[in-house]
Order: structure tokens, then C-alpha cells, then sequence
């Protein structure tokens, strides 16, 4: 495995020949999605067999990226290629995909926790998203070919991944970038409106319920909400809509850590993290077998106990964590 310099993993795009998979990791979020599409667009331009798959689907609020209809849905791939491009995402088995049959395969991802398995591989944690880094990686190839439609979706994975340019990932540089793509008729209420103003009922029903189950551990150090899989066949929505529900518990005064659990199957847990940044969370969800950033983590809960379980061993682990 050879980690690469941005420079190197241009070069490597562009001697890519034969037919090229790009993919990211399962629950697509904002940086994936956009990265995948980015890419995708900016690909077509070069090469003649480029083609996006994903083990999940997209949320429907991203319908309004250029080419999101090209993107593939499938639990498997079936097909051989020559080269896979995994974005956003280190480990494989994070794809969902239990394997991904290509000959030679380049991560570019952000993440703290990375652990990458690839023959090449470009992992920076200081960026704010891999969004941002393909596009630093995409000027050195050309320029020109960032067109519109290239630009809307790496700048919709920079709006998501930094909180609206919100969090301390956020850097100068992140601005000058996200001008750069605005210089491309972006237009910045179109993402900040499709995204977040146009809610389903739907949604706002699941909300309701999983606002319901707010509760506090660690003497309202840590807010926690949870959403019982009965909670969508009761509302009618689709688990992809509760991204974004851990803002509420973030946001009350005095809590530093803020926890989201969805039961995905009977006793299986996925567990988002969020810090506010006395405590380090990728760390934590590391602890049990997941990873993340500083300030944004997850992991899945799935061969251990009940909720009850769960949120002692957490608990438990938060506040050593908390005391150190
Ligand atoms: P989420 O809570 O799913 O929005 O994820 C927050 C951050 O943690 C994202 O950057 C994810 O990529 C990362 N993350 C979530 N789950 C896992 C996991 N099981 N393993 C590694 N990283 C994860
Ligand atoms: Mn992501
Ligand atoms: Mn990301």
C-alpha cells in the first residue's frame, strides 16, 4: 500500500485506463455523495467507463445533483474492473460491499481513524472533507474540466461536512476553495434549500417521535435520542431521514457529548457520536470497532447486548474519557 502526495494521486487518475468503479461507504452522506458525483462528472470528460455504485441509496433530498440518476444501487458488484476509486471511506468492509473485484483500487478519504486497504491510498484529517480534497487533487489534473457540474456536488459535500461552514475543520482555505466553486454559477441557496428546506412530513413525524425518546446520562454531560426501528413503519419514513436529528441533542447548553442510536435490526445498534470537543469521539467509537473525526464519529453495535448494554458500556467509557 503506498500513500500518496496529491500530486502523485493525479497523476495516478489520469494514467487510469480500462473501466473505473468509484464508490464511498454505506448511509451515503453529503461528502460522499458529492465526492462520488464530482468525480463521476469530472471523469466522464477523460475517460470512456466510469461508472458510480453504492451499497445504500441516496436520500432524496440529493436529487437535485447533477447525474445522482447515474448513480447505481446494488448490494453486490458483479462486475470486474480495472480500477476502483473508493471515496470518503478507508476500510472496504464500509462500503458494504463484501468485496469489490478490481485490479488496483485508490482511497481518498479524511478520516482520523483510516485504515486503509488499497494499493494506493491519499488520507488527509486535516481537511474538512473529501470533497474539498478532490478538488485540490482535481486543479492539479485541470482546471478547466471543473465545470457546474462538477462543482454543485463538491461544494454540497463541503456544505454538509462542515456544518455549513460552521465547524473548526473549516479553514481558510476551505473558503477560498468554496469560492473557487462558486465562481462556477453555484448558486448557494440551491444546495442549503434542496438539503435542508424541503422536509417530508414524513421526516418531521420521525422527528417527533425520536425527539420523544431525548434523555440524559453523566449528569447532562451527554444527551441521548434513539430511534426504535418500529418508529419508520409507524411514520412511513425511511431511516436516511433522521441524518442530521443529533443536531438536536448537540445543541443543549452544558452537553459535550451527544449521542443518536438506531436500532437497524432487533439488538443492532448504529451509534453516531457527536463532541463538542472536550472529548475526542473518534476515539471512543474506535473503542468499539467504528471511527470518525475528533468532533463527529460512529460505529455499529452488533454482536453485543441490548440498548441497555449498550448505553453502560458507552456511558462507562465517556466518562473515563471524560475524567482523563
Ligand atoms: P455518522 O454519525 O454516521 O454521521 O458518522 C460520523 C462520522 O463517523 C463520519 O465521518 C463517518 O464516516 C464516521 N463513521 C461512522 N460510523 C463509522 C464506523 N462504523 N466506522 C468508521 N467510521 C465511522
Ligand atoms: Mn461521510
Ligand atoms: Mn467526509
Amino acid at each position: 500500500m503506498k500513500h500518496l502526495s496529491r500530486r502523485e494521486a493525479a497523476q495516478i487518475i489520469e494514467n487510469m485506463e480500462g473501466n473505473i468503479l468509484i464508490t464511498s461507504h454505506k448511509n451515503p452522506d453529503g461528502d460522499a455523495i458529492g465526492s462520488c458525483l464530482g468525480w463521476l462528472n469530472f471523469l466522464r470528460k477523460l475517460k470512456n467507463n466510469v461508472k458510480v455504485i453504492l451499497h445504500d441509496q441516496v436520500p432524496y433530498f440529493f436529487d437535485f445533483l447533477p447525474n445522482v440518476n447515474k448513480i447505481g444501487n446494488n448490494h453486490n458488484i458483479n462486475e470486474q474492473f480495472d480500477w476502483v476509486i473508493i471515496l470518503d471511506v478507508s476500510e472496504v468492509k464500509r462500503t458494504g460491499f463484501e468485496c469489490i473485484p478490481a485490479k488496483h483500487s485508490l482511497i481518498i478519504d479524511h478520516h482520523i481513524t483510516a485504515n486503509p486497504d488499497s494499493n494506493f491510498s491519499i488520507i488527509e484529517p486535516k481537511i474538512a472533507s473529501t470533497c474539498e480534497l478532490s478538488l485540490e487533487i482535481m486543479k492539479l489534473i485541470g482546471e478547466n474540466l471543473i465545470d457546474y457540474t462538477v462543482a454543485l456536488p463538491l461544494y454540497t459535500g463541503i456544505v454538509t461536512d462542515t456544518g455549513s461552514f460552521g465547524y473548526n475543520s473549516t479553514t481558510p482555505k476551505t473558503l477560498k476553495n468554496a469560492a473557487f466553486l462558486l465562481e462556477r454559477d453555484i448558486n448557494p441557496y440551491t444546495v442549503i434549500k434542496n438539503l435542508f428546506e424541503r422536509n417530508r412530513i414524513t421526516r418531521i413525524e420521525l422527528l417527533k417521535k425520536v425527539l420523544d425518546t431525548l434523555d440524559f446520562g453523566l449528569n447532562k454531560k451527554v444527551a441521548h435520542i434513539t430511534l426504535y426501528k418500529r418508529f419508520l413503519s409507524e411514520t412511513g419514513a425511511g431511516i436516511e431521514e433522521s441524518e442530521g436529528f443529533i443536531t438536536y441533542p448537540r445543541s443543549i447548553e452544558g452537553v459535550e457529548v451527544a449521542v443518536f442510536f438506531k436500532e437497524f435490526e432487533e439488538d443492532r445498534w448504529k451509534v453516531s457520536l457527536r463532541s463538542k470537543g472536550k472529548l475526542n469521539v473518534a476515539k471512543i467509537a474506535s473503542l468499539f470497532g467504528g471511527g470518525g473525526h475528533i468532533m463527529a464519529a460512529g460505529f455499529e453495535y452488533i454482536n453485543g447486548g441490548n440498548l441497555e448494554d449498550l448505553k453502560r458500556e458507552l456511558f462507562d467509557i465517556i466518562l473515563k474519557f471524560s475524567n482523563q
